[in-house]
Protein backbone atom coordinates (compact mmCIF):
# COMPACT_ATOMS: atom_id res chain seq x y z
CA UNK A 1 0.00 0.00 0.00
CA UNK A 2 1.09 3.65 -0.90
CA UNK A 3 0.13 7.25 0.56
CA UNK A 4 -0.44 10.37 -1.84
CA UNK A 5 1.15 13.37 -0.66
CA UNK A 6 -1.04 16.23 -2.50
CA UNK A 7 -0.01 20.18 -1.48
CA UNK A 8 -2.23 22.62 -1.67
CA UNK A 9 -1.31 26.23 -3.13
CA UNK A 10 -2.68 28.51 -6.16
CA UNK A 11 -1.29 30.62 -9.06
CA UNK A 12 -1.33 34.00 -6.95
CA UNK A 13 1.90 33.75 -6.07
CA UNK A 14 3.83 33.40 -9.59
CA UNK A 15 5.72 30.44 -10.96
CA UNK A 16 8.90 31.03 -9.26
CA UNK A 17 6.55 30.31 -5.43
CA UNK A 18 5.23 27.31 -7.12
CA UNK A 19 8.29 25.59 -8.30
CA UNK A 20 9.49 26.27 -4.71
CA UNK A 21 6.46 25.06 -3.23
CA UNK A 22 7.25 21.27 -5.66
CA UNK A 23 11.21 21.00 -4.44
CA UNK A 24 10.20 21.76 -0.46
CA UNK A 25 7.27 19.03 -1.22
CA UNK A 26 9.24 16.28 -2.37
CA UNK A 27 11.96 17.22 0.10
CA UNK A 28 9.25 16.42 2.88
CA UNK A 29 8.20 13.79 1.33
CA UNK A 30 11.74 11.83 0.73
CA UNK A 31 12.47 12.93 5.05
CA UNK A 32 9.72 11.27 6.16
CA UNK A 33 10.78 7.58 7.20
CA UNK A 34 7.34 5.58 7.60
CA UNK A 35 6.31 1.63 7.55
CA UNK A 36 4.36 3.01 4.06
CA UNK A 37 5.95 4.51 1.23
CA UNK A 38 4.24 8.43 0.53
CA UNK A 39 4.32 9.84 -3.17
CA UNK A 40 4.17 13.18 -3.85
CA UNK A 41 1.84 13.61 -6.24
CA UNK A 42 0.67 17.11 -6.98
CA UNK A 43 0.54 20.38 -6.01
CA UNK A 44 -2.85 21.38 -6.22
CA UNK A 45 -4.12 25.02 -7.87
CA UNK A 46 -7.21 24.47 -8.99
CA UNK A 47 -10.78 23.03 -8.63
CA UNK A 48 -10.44 20.23 -11.48
CA UNK A 49 -6.95 19.14 -10.77
CA UNK A 50 -8.26 18.59 -6.87
CA UNK A 51 -10.99 16.38 -8.26
CA UNK A 52 -9.51 14.21 -10.84
CA UNK A 53 -6.70 13.28 -8.53
CA UNK A 54 -8.83 12.24 -5.74
CA UNK A 55 -10.46 9.98 -8.35
CA UNK A 56 -7.77 8.78 -9.13
CA UNK A 57 -7.04 8.31 -5.06
CA UNK A 58 -11.03 6.45 -5.33
CA UNK A 59 -10.10 4.35 -8.09
CA UNK A 60 -6.09 3.31 -6.85
CA UNK A 61 -5.82 -0.12 -5.01
CA UNK A 62 -2.92 0.14 -3.92
CA UNK A 63 -3.36 4.09 -2.35
CA UNK A 64 -4.66 3.61 1.23
CA UNK A 65 -4.67 7.14 1.46
CA UNK A 66 -4.08 10.99 1.38
CA UNK A 67 -1.93 13.35 3.18
CA UNK A 68 -2.50 17.05 2.45
CA UNK A 69 -0.28 20.03 3.67
CA UNK A 70 -1.21 23.51 2.35
CA UNK A 71 2.47 24.70 1.90
CA UNK A 72 0.85 28.67 0.99
CA UNK A 73 -2.74 29.30 1.66
CA UNK A 74 -5.00 27.15 -1.11
CA UNK A 75 -8.45 28.49 -0.90
CA UNK A 76 -10.69 25.87 0.29
CA UNK A 77 -14.02 26.38 -2.33
CA UNK A 78 -11.67 24.76 -5.04
CA UNK A 79 -11.23 21.90 -2.09
CA UNK A 80 -14.35 20.99 -1.64
CA UNK A 81 -15.92 19.07 -4.86
CA UNK A 82 -12.64 16.55 -4.67
CA UNK A 83 -12.78 16.10 -0.64
CA UNK A 84 -16.90 15.64 -0.69
CA UNK A 85 -16.04 12.59 -3.02
CA UNK A 86 -12.76 11.60 -1.10
CA UNK A 87 -13.32 7.91 -0.10
CA UNK A 88 -9.78 6.82 1.09
CA UNK A 89 -8.21 7.86 4.69
CA UNK A 90 -7.16 11.78 4.93
CA UNK A 91 -4.66 13.17 6.92
CA UNK A 92 -3.81 16.85 7.35
CA UNK A 93 -0.10 16.94 7.99
CA UNK A 94 0.26 20.68 9.57
CA UNK A 95 3.86 21.04 8.68
CA UNK A 96 6.26 23.82 7.56
CA UNK A 97 9.40 23.52 5.30
CA UNK A 98 11.71 25.59 7.39
CA UNK A 99 11.50 24.90 11.38
CA UNK A 100 12.47 28.08 12.22
CA UNK A 101 11.48 32.13 11.22
CA UNK A 102 14.70 33.43 9.97
CA UNK A 103 15.27 36.81 11.42
CA UNK A 104 17.30 37.71 7.81
CA UNK A 105 15.92 36.38 4.97
CA UNK A 106 12.11 36.66 6.09
CA UNK A 107 10.35 39.59 3.95
CA UNK A 108 6.57 39.20 2.53
CA UNK A 109 7.57 36.94 -0.57
CA UNK A 110 9.06 34.47 2.20
CA UNK A 111 6.12 34.72 4.20
CA UNK A 112 4.24 34.14 1.46
CA UNK A 113 5.77 31.08 0.54
CA UNK A 114 5.62 29.76 4.06
CA UNK A 115 2.75 30.28 5.37
CA UNK A 116 0.94 26.99 6.34
CA UNK A 117 -0.13 28.75 9.28
CA UNK A 118 -2.30 30.42 6.95
CA UNK A 119 -3.12 28.51 5.05
CA UNK A 120 -3.82 25.43 6.31
CA UNK A 121 -6.57 26.69 8.57
CA UNK A 122 -8.47 27.15 5.60
CA UNK A 123 -7.59 23.69 4.97
CA UNK A 124 -8.69 22.60 8.41
CA UNK A 125 -12.04 24.88 8.00
CA UNK A 126 -13.37 22.73 4.93
CA UNK A 127 -12.19 19.65 6.67
CA UNK A 128 -14.50 20.68 9.80
CA UNK A 129 -17.55 22.36 7.39
CA UNK A 130 -17.25 18.81 5.81
CA UNK A 131 -17.68 17.09 8.80
CA UNK A 132 -14.89 14.96 7.11
CA UNK A 133 -13.42 12.20 9.02
CA UNK A 134 -9.59 13.24 9.17
CA UNK A 135 -6.36 13.10 11.19
CA UNK A 136 -4.43 16.37 11.94
CA UNK A 137 -1.19 16.23 12.84
CA UNK A 138 0.89 19.18 13.36
CA UNK A 139 4.69 19.55 14.30
CA UNK A 140 7.92 19.94 12.19
CA UNK A 141 7.86 17.33 9.47
CA UNK A 142 11.86 15.87 10.39
CA UNK A 143 10.66 15.27 13.85
CA UNK A 144 10.60 11.95 14.57
CA UNK A 145 7.82 12.06 17.19
CA UNK A 146 5.73 14.06 14.44
CA UNK A 147 6.42 10.93 11.88
CA UNK A 148 5.91 8.53 14.82
CA UNK A 149 1.89 9.77 14.45
CA UNK A 150 1.96 10.00 10.88
CA UNK A 151 2.77 6.09 11.01
CA UNK A 152 0.19 5.60 13.67
CA UNK A 153 -2.09 7.16 11.17
CA UNK A 154 -0.70 5.08 7.77
CA UNK A 155 -1.26 1.35 10.13
CA UNK A 156 -5.06 2.90 10.83
CA UNK A 157 -5.78 3.05 7.10
CA UNK A 158 -3.84 0.11 6.05
CA UNK A 159 -5.75 -1.53 8.54
CA UNK A 160 -9.35 0.15 7.23
CA UNK A 161 -8.28 -0.48 3.73
CA UNK A 162 -7.61 -4.18 4.48
CA UNK A 163 -10.93 -4.14 6.63
CA UNK A 164 -12.96 -3.03 3.69
CA UNK A 165 -11.95 -6.12 1.44
CA UNK A 166 -11.87 -8.35 4.45
CA UNK A 167 -13.57 -12.21 3.67
CA UNK A 168 -14.62 -14.29 6.60
CA UNK A 169 -15.03 -17.77 6.65
CA UNK A 170 -17.66 -19.42 8.87
CA UNK A 171 -17.52 -23.13 9.99
CA UNK A 172 -20.80 -22.98 11.65
CA UNK A 173 -23.01 -20.97 13.50
CA UNK A 174 -22.27 -19.49 17.28
CA UNK A 175 -22.60 -21.01 19.68
CA UNK A 176 -25.92 -22.12 20.83
CA UNK A 177 -27.65 -19.46 22.83
CA UNK A 178 -24.56 -17.07 23.82
CA UNK A 179 -25.62 -13.16 22.77
CA UNK A 180 -22.38 -11.04 22.57
CA UNK A 181 -20.85 -12.72 19.14
CA UNK A 182 -24.11 -12.07 17.37
CA UNK A 183 -24.12 -9.73 15.20
CA UNK A 184 -25.85 -8.33 12.52
CA UNK A 185 -23.58 -8.67 9.36
CA UNK A 186 -25.33 -6.33 6.90
CA UNK A 187 -24.36 -3.91 9.44
CA UNK A 188 -20.83 -4.76 9.71
CA UNK A 189 -20.30 -5.00 5.87
CA UNK A 190 -22.05 -1.66 5.26
CA UNK A 191 -19.51 -0.11 7.63
CA UNK A 192 -16.43 -2.40 7.54
CA UNK A 193 -16.61 -3.98 5.04
CA UNK A 194 -16.59 -7.42 6.14
CA UNK A 195 -18.34 -10.21 4.25
CA UNK A 196 -19.27 -12.81 6.40
CA UNK A 197 -20.52 -15.97 5.01
CA UNK A 198 -20.93 -19.52 6.14
CA UNK A 199 -19.36 -22.89 4.80
CA UNK A 200 -20.87 -26.19 5.62
CA UNK A 201 -18.24 -28.30 7.83
CA UNK A 202 -18.96 -31.36 5.96
CA UNK A 203 -17.33 -29.03 2.81
CA UNK A 204 -14.25 -28.90 5.37
CA UNK A 205 -14.04 -32.29 5.84
CA UNK A 206 -14.30 -33.05 2.29
CA UNK A 207 -10.81 -31.11 1.57
CA UNK A 208 -9.37 -32.33 4.70
CA UNK A 209 -9.76 -36.02 3.31
CA UNK A 210 -8.26 -35.00 0.00
CA UNK A 211 -4.69 -33.59 2.02
CA UNK A 212 -1.69 -35.52 1.15
CA UNK A 213 0.79 -37.43 3.08
CA UNK A 214 3.49 -35.27 1.65
CA UNK A 215 1.31 -31.81 2.34
CA UNK A 216 1.13 -33.07 5.90
CA UNK A 217 4.90 -33.76 6.06
CA UNK A 218 5.77 -30.08 5.13
CA UNK A 219 3.76 -29.13 7.64
CA UNK A 220 5.27 -31.12 10.31
CA UNK A 221 8.68 -29.93 9.16
CA UNK A 222 7.78 -26.04 9.65
CA UNK A 223 5.97 -27.09 13.04
CA UNK A 224 9.21 -29.11 14.04
CA UNK A 225 11.12 -25.68 13.18
CA UNK A 226 8.98 -23.41 15.25
CA UNK A 227 7.81 -25.40 18.04
CA UNK A 228 8.98 -28.31 20.82
CA UNK A 229 7.13 -31.83 21.06
CA UNK A 230 7.50 -35.46 22.12
CA UNK A 231 7.31 -37.81 19.22
CA UNK A 232 5.07 -39.49 20.79
CA UNK A 233 2.26 -37.11 20.26
CA UNK A 234 2.94 -37.08 16.37
CA UNK A 235 -0.06 -38.69 15.24
CA UNK A 236 -2.53 -35.81 17.28
CA UNK A 237 0.30 -33.64 15.88
CA UNK A 238 -0.04 -34.83 11.97
CA UNK A 239 -4.68 -34.64 12.68
CA UNK A 240 -4.03 -30.76 13.07
CA UNK A 241 -1.96 -30.46 10.58
CA UNK A 242 -4.28 -31.91 8.29
CA UNK A 243 -6.92 -29.87 9.18
CA UNK A 244 -4.70 -26.55 9.04
CA UNK A 245 -4.30 -27.21 5.66
CA UNK A 246 -7.40 -27.97 4.66
CA UNK A 247 -8.90 -24.53 6.48
CA UNK A 248 -5.68 -22.66 4.84
CA UNK A 249 -7.22 -24.14 1.26
CA UNK A 250 -10.46 -23.20 1.98
CA UNK A 251 -9.49 -19.56 3.05
CA UNK A 252 -7.05 -19.16 -0.31
CA UNK A 253 -10.33 -20.29 -2.37
CA UNK A 254 -12.66 -17.85 -1.11
CA UNK A 255 -9.96 -15.05 -0.26
CA UNK A 256 -10.33 -14.87 2.84
CA UNK A 257 -8.36 -13.47 5.58
CA UNK A 258 -10.65 -14.95 8.46
CA UNK A 259 -12.07 -17.81 10.08
CA UNK A 260 -14.35 -18.85 12.62
CA UNK A 261 -15.47 -22.74 13.80
CA UNK A 262 -17.10 -24.41 16.86
CA UNK A 263 -16.82 -26.74 18.87
CA UNK A 264 -20.42 -27.92 18.56
CA UNK A 265 -20.10 -28.55 15.15
CA UNK A 266 -17.32 -30.84 14.22
CA UNK A 267 -18.90 -33.42 12.20
CA UNK A 268 -16.32 -35.37 10.15
CA UNK A 269 -13.37 -33.30 11.90
CA UNK A 270 -11.56 -35.82 14.72
CA UNK A 271 -10.20 -33.11 16.74
CA UNK A 272 -10.98 -29.63 17.77
CA UNK A 273 -8.51 -27.48 15.46
CA UNK A 274 -5.87 -26.07 18.54
CA UNK A 275 -2.83 -26.08 16.96
CA UNK A 276 -4.26 -25.72 13.36
CA UNK A 277 -5.90 -22.66 14.49
CA UNK A 278 -2.62 -21.30 16.65
CA UNK A 279 -0.68 -21.79 13.81
CA UNK A 280 -2.82 -19.70 11.28
CA UNK A 281 -3.09 -17.24 13.42
CA UNK A 282 0.41 -16.81 13.43
CA UNK A 283 0.12 -16.46 9.45
CA UNK A 284 -1.98 -13.09 9.79
CA UNK A 285 -4.94 -15.13 9.98
CA UNK A 286 -7.55 -14.03 12.00
CA UNK A 287 -9.84 -16.17 14.52
CA UNK A 288 -12.84 -16.59 16.49
CA UNK A 289 -13.90 -19.22 18.46
CA UNK A 290 -17.71 -20.48 19.03
CA UNK A 291 -18.25 -18.57 15.92
CA UNK A 292 -17.34 -15.50 17.12
CA UNK A 293 -16.81 -13.76 13.50
CA UNK A 294 -16.72 -10.36 15.25
CA UNK A 295 -13.46 -10.91 17.22
CA UNK A 296 -12.16 -13.13 13.63
CA UNK A 297 -12.16 -10.29 11.88
CA UNK A 298 -10.94 -7.71 14.20
CA UNK A 299 -7.99 -9.95 15.03
CA UNK A 300 -7.18 -10.18 10.96
CA UNK A 301 -7.43 -6.00 11.10
CA UNK A 302 -5.13 -6.05 13.54
CA UNK A 303 -2.60 -8.62 12.41
CA UNK A 304 -3.01 -6.60 9.00
CA UNK A 305 -1.86 -3.51 10.69
CA UNK A 306 1.14 -4.82 12.47
CA UNK A 307 1.84 -8.28 10.30
CA UNK A 308 5.16 -8.69 12.20
CA UNK A 309 3.58 -7.73 15.78
CA UNK A 310 1.70 -9.91 18.61
CA UNK A 311 -2.22 -10.25 18.68
CA UNK A 312 -4.34 -12.95 19.33
CA UNK A 313 -7.62 -14.48 19.87
CA UNK A 314 -8.53 -14.36 23.66
CA UNK A 315 -10.55 -15.13 26.19
CA UNK A 316 -10.69 -13.45 29.80
CA UNK A 317 -11.10 -16.43 31.51
CA UNK A 318 -10.90 -16.53 35.73
CA UNK A 319 -9.48 -13.65 38.38
CA UNK A 320 -7.24 -13.25 40.66
CA UNK A 321 -8.71 -10.94 43.01
CA UNK A 322 -5.92 -11.03 45.71
CA UNK A 323 -3.44 -10.20 42.74
CA UNK A 324 -5.66 -8.17 41.05
CA UNK A 325 -5.05 -10.37 37.25
CA UNK A 326 -7.29 -11.76 34.75
CA UNK A 327 -6.27 -15.03 33.57
CA UNK A 328 -6.91 -15.11 30.13
CA UNK A 329 -6.61 -18.69 27.83
CA UNK A 330 -9.32 -20.54 25.78
CA UNK A 331 -9.77 -24.03 25.44
CA UNK A 332 -6.83 -23.87 22.41
CA UNK A 333 -6.83 -21.39 20.14
CA UNK A 334 -4.26 -18.62 21.41
CA UNK A 335 -2.40 -17.01 18.99
CA UNK A 336 1.72 -17.91 19.10
CA UNK A 337 2.47 -14.48 18.23
CA UNK A 338 2.30 -13.37 21.84
CA UNK A 339 4.35 -16.32 23.31
CA UNK A 340 7.04 -15.41 25.77
CA UNK A 341 9.39 -18.32 25.08
CA UNK A 342 9.50 -21.10 22.59
CA UNK A 343 5.68 -22.84 22.47
CA UNK A 344 5.83 -26.38 23.31
CA UNK A 345 2.78 -29.08 21.31
CA UNK A 346 1.23 -31.03 24.00
CA UNK A 347 -1.62 -32.91 23.61
CA UNK A 348 -4.57 -33.47 26.38
CA UNK A 349 -7.82 -34.40 26.85
CA UNK A 350 -10.53 -31.58 26.15
CA UNK A 351 -13.81 -32.00 28.01
CA UNK A 352 -15.64 -30.06 25.75
CA UNK A 353 -16.77 -31.24 21.69
CA UNK A 354 -16.65 -34.68 22.48
CA UNK A 355 -13.68 -35.17 19.72
CA UNK A 356 -9.93 -36.74 20.32
CA UNK A 357 -7.52 -35.37 22.14
CA UNK A 358 -6.07 -32.25 20.23
CA UNK A 359 -2.51 -31.01 19.76
CA UNK A 360 -2.08 -27.35 20.81
CA UNK A 361 0.63 -24.77 21.54
CA UNK A 362 0.81 -24.36 25.27
CA UNK A 363 2.97 -21.07 26.07
CA UNK A 364 3.17 -18.01 28.82
CA UNK A 365 1.98 -14.54 26.87
CA UNK A 366 4.72 -11.69 26.88
CA UNK A 367 4.61 -9.62 29.70
CA UNK A 368 3.65 -5.90 28.66
CA UNK A 369 1.55 -3.10 27.93
CA UNK A 370 -1.27 -4.11 25.48
CA UNK A 371 -4.94 -3.67 24.61
CA UNK A 372 -7.69 -5.95 24.80
CA UNK A 373 -10.13 -4.93 22.16
CA UNK A 374 -13.65 -5.88 21.64
CA UNK A 375 -16.22 -5.46 18.86
CA UNK A 376 -19.99 -5.91 19.83
CA UNK A 377 -23.09 -4.95 18.30
CA UNK A 378 -25.37 -2.46 20.12
CA UNK A 379 -28.60 -2.96 17.88
CA UNK A 380 -28.45 -1.00 14.92
CA UNK A 381 -24.46 0.32 15.15
CA UNK A 382 -21.22 -1.09 16.21
CA UNK A 383 -18.88 -0.35 19.10
CA UNK A 384 -15.54 -1.06 19.77
CA UNK A 385 -14.02 -1.21 23.15
CA UNK A 386 -10.79 -1.09 23.68
CA UNK A 387 -9.43 -1.68 26.97
CA UNK A 388 -5.48 -0.84 28.19
CA UNK A 389 -4.01 -3.50 30.15
CA UNK A 390 -0.36 -4.72 31.24
CA UNK A 391 0.23 -8.07 30.96
CA UNK A 392 2.31 -9.73 33.80
CA UNK A 393 4.35 -13.15 33.75
CA UNK A 394 2.13 -15.74 35.28
CA UNK A 395 3.12 -15.87 38.82
CA UNK A 396 1.96 -19.79 39.00
CA UNK A 397 3.11 -22.61 36.90
CA UNK A 398 -0.62 -24.03 36.63
CA UNK A 399 0.90 -27.69 36.40
CA UNK A 400 -2.60 -29.05 35.18
CA UNK A 401 -3.60 -25.78 32.66
CA UNK A 402 -2.00 -27.56 29.74
CA UNK A 403 -3.02 -24.16 27.38
CA UNK A 404 -1.57 -20.70 26.12
CA UNK A 405 -2.18 -18.34 28.85
CA UNK A 406 -1.64 -14.99 29.85
CA UNK A 407 -2.19 -12.27 33.03
CA UNK A 408 -3.16 -8.95 32.43
CA UNK A 409 -4.15 -6.09 35.19
CA UNK A 410 -6.83 -3.67 33.39
CA UNK A 411 -7.03 0.01 33.67
CA UNK A 412 -7.94 2.35 35.32
CA UNK A 413 -7.79 -0.16 38.10
CA UNK A 414 -8.27 -4.11 38.46
CA UNK A 415 -11.80 -3.24 40.19
CA UNK A 416 -12.49 -0.08 38.13
CA UNK A 417 -11.41 -1.76 35.00
CA UNK A 418 -13.59 -4.91 35.40
CA UNK A 419 -16.81 -2.52 36.01
CA UNK A 420 -16.26 -0.37 33.29
CA UNK A 421 -15.61 -3.49 30.80
CA UNK A 422 -19.34 -4.91 31.98
CA UNK A 423 -20.56 -1.38 31.95
CA UNK A 424 -19.46 -0.70 28.33
CA UNK A 425 -20.77 -4.18 27.25
CA UNK A 426 -17.51 -5.78 26.07
CA UNK A 427 -17.47 -9.62 25.27
CA UNK A 428 -15.40 -12.20 26.56
CA UNK A 429 -13.26 -12.85 23.87
CA UNK A 430 -11.55 -10.32 22.50
CA UNK A 431 -8.62 -9.52 20.09
CA UNK A 432 -5.39 -8.95 22.75
CA UNK A 433 -2.68 -6.96 20.99
CA UNK A 434 0.63 -5.32 22.05
CA UNK A 435 1.12 -2.95 18.85
CA UNK A 436 -1.79 -0.84 18.88
CA UNK A 437 -1.42 2.84 19.67
CA UNK A 438 -4.68 5.18 20.78
CA UNK A 439 -3.73 7.22 17.86
CA UNK A 440 -4.53 4.28 15.62
CA UNK A 441 -7.06 3.21 17.21
CA UNK A 442 -8.72 6.75 16.88
CA UNK A 443 -8.06 7.09 13.88
CA UNK A 444 -9.56 3.56 12.96
CA UNK A 445 -12.54 4.32 14.53
CA UNK A 446 -12.82 7.55 12.90
CA UNK A 447 -12.05 6.17 9.16
CA UNK A 448 -15.23 4.16 9.80
CA UNK A 449 -17.34 6.40 12.05
CA UNK A 450 -18.22 3.58 14.50
CA UNK A 451 -18.38 4.52 18.24
CA UNK A 452 -15.04 4.42 20.39
CA UNK A 453 -14.84 3.52 23.79
CA UNK A 454 -11.48 3.38 25.49
CA UNK A 455 -11.10 2.37 28.73
CA UNK A 456 -7.78 3.95 30.14
CA UNK A 457 -6.26 5.19 33.11
CA UNK A 458 -8.63 8.41 32.96
CA UNK A 459 -12.25 6.60 32.75
CA UNK A 460 -13.99 6.17 35.95
CA UNK A 461 -17.20 3.79 35.28
CA UNK A 462 -18.88 7.00 36.15
CA UNK A 463 -17.52 9.46 33.09
CA UNK A 464 -18.16 6.28 31.53
CA UNK A 465 -21.81 5.71 32.02
CA UNK A 466 -22.01 9.56 30.82
CA UNK A 467 -20.18 8.99 27.56
CA UNK A 468 -21.61 5.87 26.17
CA UNK A 469 -25.30 8.05 26.56
CA UNK A 470 -23.72 10.50 24.52
CA UNK A 471 -22.87 7.70 22.16
CA UNK A 472 -26.05 6.67 21.50
CA UNK A 473 -27.54 9.90 20.65
CA UNK A 474 -24.57 10.34 18.64
CA UNK A 475 -24.34 7.37 16.48
CA UNK A 476 -28.33 6.18 16.85
CA UNK A 477 -28.49 9.30 14.32
CA UNK A 478 -26.02 8.21 11.37
MN1 LIG B 1 -14.63 -18.84 23.93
Amino acid sequence: MKFWFITGSQFLYGEETLKQVEENSLKIVEGLKLPFPVEYKLTAKTEGEIEKIVKEANFDDDCAGIITFCHTFSPSKMWINGLAMLQKPWLHLHTQFNETIPNEEIDMDYMNLHQSAHGDREHGFIGARLRAPRTVVAGYWKDPAVQERIADWQRAAVGAMFSRSLKIVRFGDNMREVAVTEGDKVEVQLRLGWQVNTWPVGDLVEVMNAVTEAEIDALCEEYAKLYDYDEKDIASIRCQAKEEIAIEKILVREGAMAFSNTFQDLHGMDQLPGLAAQHLMSKGYGFGAEGDWKTAGMTAVIKAMYPDGCASFMEDYTYDYKHELILGAHMLEVCPSIAAGRPRIEVHHLGIGGKNDPARLVFEGKAGKAKALSLIDVGGRLRLIAQDVTCEKPFQDMPNLPVARAMWRPEPSFLKGLECWLIAGGAHHTVLTYDLTEETLRSFARIFGIELVEINSSVTPVSLERELMLGDVIYSRR
